[in-house]
């Protein structure tokens, strides 16, 4: 009887020998992802696979078992890149924390880009809760380059240096300039500040002249110039919403050969996307660097100050004061209060757009998605939080319009392929595949959906579960991780 218990003793003990060098051999991950429907855009995997994670890059995609010292149970959820948000106002944790929620990894600051680059970059240093970065902002350099702003550039530069940068700032300290003509001399000198600030890292150049229409045509067309002979991306909110703009950009791209970007297409063609689709579909079949992006809604938002609302705005935008709502209460304007608050500033939404306009980009396979996010406020436009989920809850799942892997690619491959030409760490990211960055984004295609609203304001969007930047969790079971910062600089190819 004995005997027969020692054998079994030795057997048993073999057998762990053995599993313990089986588990030895294979490598161990800091998370392991177990089970989800993967799907990469790229490769256009879309199967049931076991992911490992290792020093914030993805090491294994596997049929396999995985060992690992985290092992989360993803059956039942896609897992995708993480999304990529090119068109982002709201740059504190605060809007991250709302990005986070609606499955961003990786949000930035392109259309107007960020004054003092490498004192902002600075400042956002291991405080961020995912990816960020900004353009080179050209209204700001433009003011920098004119000697009687000399003093207003300097309390701007010491905000920035604490922490303090905020669009509307920026707007406020620089506003004054947007009707300045530059001279030739201020001219150049705005050209060499622009290359200065790519220098510091700056992601392109953010020229959002629709905020700055008296522009000259030949101080803009020297940017393009610039940008074509450097090879450098310009994000054009463009000078109005009509296709004559659309027609002075894509002829200053063609021209000099600037890549160009033009941002939320919705609402800078309105009624003729079709046309401007179009357009865009034409130019680069005949080789323009060209792209465009879309946010997922009728209404825009911007400041009321701006000169979007010029003398004849009601007309350019064919609208009138009921289409616009102040969002510190809600209310619907009128000729008196539009007069008032043009007074005082601040943010408005424009219920401008129709839904079959919006259809149309979005069907659209190249027409990438982006927020547009504006900063935190009280009954900020629900882009800032919704955007992402919106698109695959209701156009994906309800309203059928595209496919989800149509939609994965939008909102992860195509931003991160038309950047990486720009900002080389983009390679990186935007798909699942081993080497690359570990920023996962992992929801429940039966549930994801948008959750603020215009009525309510901003809400964490739901159905996002986990959000992972840089293998490091920041969202696990649709919580917000706290106390971890793993956001980390997304630089442009200049950076000294
Ligand atoms: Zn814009």
């Amino acid at each position: 009887m004995k005997k027969y218990h020692f054998k079994i003793l030795i057997v048993w003990f073999s057998l762990c020998l053995c599993q313990l060098a089986k588990a030895q051999s294979k490598p161990v991950f800091d998370i392991v992802l177990v089970g989800g429907r993967v799907i990469d855009p790229e490769t256009k995997l879309d199967a049931i696979r076991n992911i490992g994670i290792l020093n914030g890059r993805i090491a294994s995609i596997s049929t396999n078992k995985l060992i690992g010292k985290e092992l989360i149970d993803v059956k039942g959820l896609v897992v995708a890149p993480g999304f990529i948000d090119m068109h982002v106002h709201g740059r504190t944790n605060q809007e991250q924390e709302f990005q986070l929620h609606d499955g961003l990894t990786t949000a930035l600051e392109l259309e107007w880009g960020v004054e003092n680059i490498e004192q902002w970059y600075d400042s956002r240093k291991s405080k961020a809760l995912i990816n960020f970065g900004a353009s080179v902002c050209w209204p700001f350099e433009r003011f920098r380059s004119m000697e009687k702003y000399k003093d207003a550039n300097e309390k701007l530069l010491e905000n920035t240096i604490n922490g303090n940068s905020s669009l509307e700032g920026l707007f406020n300290a620089i506003g004054v300039s947007y009707k300045d003509k530059l001279s030739k001399e201020e001219s150049n000198k705005m050209l060499m500040n622009i290359n200065k600030s790519l220098a510091e890292g700056g992601i392109g150049i953010g020229i959002p002249i629709g905020y700055l229409p008296k522009t000259n045509p030949e101080e803009l067309y020297a940017v393009y110039k610039y940008a074509g002979e450097k090879q450098v991306l310009l994000f054009s909110h463009l000078r109005e919403p009509n296709m004559l703009s659309f027609q002075e950009a894509i002829a200053n791209a063609t021209l000099t050969q600037a890549p160009l970007h033009i941002v939320h297409i919705n609402s800078m063609a309105l009624g003729h996307i079709q046309m401007a689709l179009e357009m865009i579909e034409a130019a680069k079949k005949r080789g323009v660097n060209i792209s465009t992006e879309m946010y997922p809604y009728t209404a825009g938002s911007t400041l009321i100050q701006s000169a979007i609302f010029n003398e004849g705005w009601q007309e350019r935008l064919d609208m009138s004061y009921n289409n616009l709502q102040w969002v510190l209460t809600g209310e619907r304007l009128t000729k008196e209060t539009f007069d008032k608050f043009r007074q005082t500033g601040g943010t408005v939404i424009i219920h401008n757009m129709q839904p079959e306009w919006l259809k149309l980009g979005m069907e659209n396979a190249a027409v990438m998605i982006a927020s547009d996010g504006m900063p935190y406020s009280a009954l900020a436009h629900p882009r800032t939080a919704g955007t992402f989920s919106r698109v695959l809850g209701k156009y994906v799942r309800e309203d059928k319009v595209l496919d989800l892997n149509t939609a994965i690619a939008k909102i992860t491959l195509l931003p991160a392929k038309r950047l990486e030409s720009i900002a080389p760490s983009m390679h990186q990211k935007g798909r699942i595949q081993v080497g690359a960055d570990a920023d996962i984004t992992i929801f429940n295609a039966d549930k994801i959906i948008d959750k603020a609203s215009f009525e309510k304001g901003l809400a964490f969007s739901e159905g996002v579960e986990f959000v992972i930047v840089n293998g490091t969790l920041v969202l696990k079971n649709g919580k917000t991780v706290t106390g971890v910062f793993p956001g980390k600089a997304i630089v442009g190819k200049f950076k000294k």
